[in-house]
């Protein structure tokens, strides 16, 4: 939609600020460790009033923003932004994408700020407007790299708390992966296991650790990222080479990527975030997965209540994500928002009667 139309969904003003929340315990993975989520809240003001809210949460180990590159990305995305229809929501992702392709936590925040506040004024609920499969996602809980009686510590834990899978991170050492893996195992033996390796192996050591844990009949239901991201030959020789399902994360950021691993045949699974893609991109890159018949995944960065929101909206609206790891607000020690789901255990239900996707902050 042209800028300077008068629509009650015409955006008036984009705001961003810093959201800091502090973790329970530090957070580590190969590629480093972080101990508080230092992310962004973006709002969008439509003239109608509406406010929508969206969130950045770069993660510089892996990302390469951070929360003062995604504010300032988010605050710099005004000009291409405010003035226009959000009802034009793809034609705006596209700008934001063409002068803005690495700030992909802030385009993220941006689309997700935009296209709350634009079903608000709809009264639909994101989840129906992304196409209303399901109202629930049920999400895996994340173990990072700790030494193995502390990583069984917290298996024992969740199992208990009723967790079905548990995602553990590696990378590192071989051999203390394979101990690291092997407490788990035991201490949570009704539990199914994700290994992530966030690009820790070669690729020759990643496929030793999965024939290692089958020699203790430890068998992973996925293992993700094993190899360097621009890795595709290696993590297609992990792929044929292990029994388990292997999911490209880092190496897929946009529709383009997935379709070079479909074509390569690089991995069996994509894991999606938002973070890495924005709303748009990310509904592509699934268009292009189910066309390959690679299985789909959704992952997040370290998230508040907020993103994950959007995402189980995203996710259970379109349907068919086999892979479900949004656990990040678990392991947030402050919860600054409201609403956006109902939380049972492991599970999130969604409200087929809360426009948008419901998130609000806590007074
Ligand atoms: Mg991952």
């Amino acid at each position: 939609m042209p800028r300077g139309n008068s629509a009650p969904t015409s955006i008036v003003k984009l705001e961003a600020e810093p959201l800091d929340i502090p973790l329970i315990e530090p957070f580590a993975i190969a590629t480093g460790r972080v101990t508080s989520a230092r992310n962004v809240l973006v709002r969008v003001t439509l003239a109608d009033g509406t406010v929508g809210l969206g969130e950045a949460a770069p993660f510089p180990p892996s990302g390469g923003e951070t929360q003062e590159t995604a504010l300032a990305a988010v605050r710099g995305m005004a000009p291409l932004v405010e003035g226009y229809d959000a009802a034009g929501w793809r034609p705006l992702a596209k700008r934001l994408l063409a002068s803005f392709e690495h700030q992909e936590t802030a385009r993220a925040g941006v689309e997700m700020a935009v296209l709350d506040a634009l079903t608000r004024v709809w009264n639909t609920p994101l989840f129906q407007f992304c196409g209303g499969v399901e109202s629930r996602v049920v999400s895996d809980i994340t173990i990072p790299i700790e030494g193995p009686a502390h990583m069984a510590e917290l298996a024992e834990r969740y199992a208990s708390d009723g967790a079905t899978t548990l995602k553990l991170k590696v990378g590192t050492d071989l051999d203390d992966d394979i101990d690291r893996v092997l407490a788990v195992a035991e201490a949570a033996p009704d539990c199914d296991l994700i290994l992530d390796g966030n690009q820790g192996y070669q690729p020759i050591d990643a496929v030793d650790l999965i024939a290692s844990l089958a020699d203790e009949e430890v068998y992973p239901i996925l293992f993700e990222q094993p190899v360097h991201r621009h890795d595709l030959e290696g993590l297609r020789f992990v792929t044929e080479r292990v029994g388990a399902p292997v999911a490209a994360d880092e190496s897929v950021h946009t529709a383009a990527d997935a379709l070079r691993v479909a074509r390569m045949g690089a991995a069996n699974v994509v894991n999606i975030k938002l973070m890495k893609s924005g709303l748009v991109e990310a509904m592509e890159i699934a268009a292009v997965c189910r066309a390959a018949h690679l299985d789909l995944m959704i992952g997040a960065m370290i998230e508040s209540r907020l993103a994950i929101a959007a995402a189980a909206h995203l996710v259970a609206g379109m349907g068919g994500f086999r892979y479900v790891d949004l656990d990040t607000p678990m392991l947030l020690a402050s919860d600054p928002f409201s609403g956006g789901y109902a939380q049972d255990g492991f599970i999130y239900t969604l409200d087929p009667s809360q426009p948008g996707h419901g998130v609000s902050v806590e007074e």
